[in-house]
C-alpha cells in the first residue's frame, strides 16, 4: 500500500548515509520513527530488529506474516517479536512491498547460487557479523543472527511456493517508515549483492533519518 509520509526532513533529529556494503547499528526509541531512503533506487536493505532492554526478542518474520496474513510487508504492517509483541509498525511506503521471506546474502549461499569462486565476494551476514563484533555494547552475537526483512527487495512468491529473486520495484527517492513500539537495535546491512537483481547489479548507498 502505497503511503506517503507526513514527516519532514528539516526536523529530523538524525540522518545517516550508509554506503553499499556498510553496516547501520543504532537503538530506535520508543516513539521514534525511522525512514529508511532509497537514495538512487533498486537497493536492498537487509535488516534485523531486537528489543533493546532484552535482545533475545527480536523480530520474527513467521510470527509477522502469520498474524497479517500477507507474505509481503508494506504500511500498516506490525512488525512482531519472537514473543508475540509489536516491535514496530511500518507507517510509511513509496514502494509498496518489501520482502522477508528471502533472507540475506552470505558467502555460503552465493556459493551455492552461483558459483564456487563467489566465495570471497562481501555479503549481508559478514556485515551483521563485524557489526556485532564492533559493537559489544548491545551484547550480540553471532548466533543473535536470524531471519530478516529485505526493505526495497523484490522477492515475488509464485502458485507453487517458489521464491525469486527479481528485478526491483523501488527507485530513486521512495523509502520506507517505522515507528518502533519498544526500544529497538536497528541492524542493517546495505547489501553489496553483485549477482542477482536486487540492487540492479550496482549497490548504492541508503540513508537512514530518525524522528523523534
Ligand atoms: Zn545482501
Amino acid at each position: 500500500m502505497i503511503t506517503s509520509s507526513q514527516l519532514k526532513a528539516e526536523n529530523a533529529t538524525r540522518s545517516d548515509t550508509v554506503p553499499a556494503g556498510d553496516y547501520y547499528m543504532q537503538v530506535l526509541k520508543a516513539g521514534q520513527t525511522l525512514r529508511i531512503l532509497d537514495l538512487e533506487g533498486n537497493q536492498a536493505a537487509d535488516t534485523l530488529f531486537y528489543n533493546a532492554d532484552d535482545p533475545s526478542e527480536r523480530y520474527s518474520c513467521m510470527d509477522t506474516i502469520r498474524e497479517q496474513g500477507n507474505v509481503y510487508l508494506t504500511a500498516g504492517t506490525k512488525l512482531l517479536s519472537n514473543d508475540g509483541n509489536e516491535m514496530l509498525e511500518i507507517t510509511a511506503d513509496t514502494c509498496g512491498r518489501h520482502d522477508t521471506l528471502g533472507g540475506a546474502c552470505s558467502t555460503e549461499s552465493n556459493t551455492v547460487r552461483y558459483a564456487i569462486e563467489k566465495k570471497c565476494m562481501h555479503a549481508c551476514r559478514d556485515s551483521w557479523l563485524l557489526a556485532v563484533a564492533e559493537n559489544p555494547q548491545y551484547g550480540l552475537s553471532k548466533q543473535d543472527i536470524t531471519h530478516n526483512i529485505n526493505f526495497f527487495m523484490n522477492v515475488p512468491v509464485n502458485k507453487e511456493g517458489g521464491l525469486s529473486f527479481a528485478d526491483g520495484i523501488s527507485g530513486a527517492g521512495k523509502y520506507v517508515e517505522l515507528t518502533a513500539k519498544m526500544d529497538v537495535i536497528v541492524l542493517l546491512s546495505n547489501c553489496p549483492q553483485l549477482n542477482n537483481p536486487c540492487n540492479a547489479y550496482n549497490p548504492t548507498p541508503v540513508e537512514m533519518i530518525i524522528w523523534d
